[in-house]
């Protein structure tokens, strides 16, 4: 369990634990956020595709400060895990963790009993 994670009993019950309110689990779109968009198909443009520019800054200095990096992409487990760990490591990006297979085709609702915030860049 990550060491920030807070501990919450209510009336005897053991409930899931949340963060402190200073810290955010950040959840990052790779293709269109970080670096220039590149469609799952197009597996060799994948591996030279662009930065976006102040990206990396952003997000490394959020790690540093504490708080949960997770990208979550419609980059698929299956094919472009290697890929995607590697331009990561290459570009010197910083993160606790990868979801692949996130649904493609946008249009996303979310629906959690956490508090969500949205915003379509960094
Ligand atoms: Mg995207």
């Amino acid at each position: 369990m990550n060491d920030n994670l807070i501990e919450i009993t209510k009336n005897g019950q053991t409930k899931s634990p949340k963060l402190p309110d200073h810290l955010k689990n950040y959840i990052v779109d790779i293709d269109g956020i970080i670096c220039e968009d590149c469609p799952n198909e197009d597996i060799e443009r994948m591996k030279i595709v662009s930065e976006i520019s102040g990206a990396k800054e952003k997000i490394n200095a959020l790690f540093e400060a504490g708080n949960i990096i997770t990208f979550f992409t419609s980059r698929t487990n299956e094919q472009h895990k290697e890929i995607t760990e590697n331009w990561l490591r290459e570009h010197g990006f910083k993160c606790h963790k990868i979801i692949f297979n996130k649904p493609r085709g946008g249009n996303y609702i979310f629906v959690d009993d956490r508090g969500l915030e949205f915003k379509t860049s960094l």
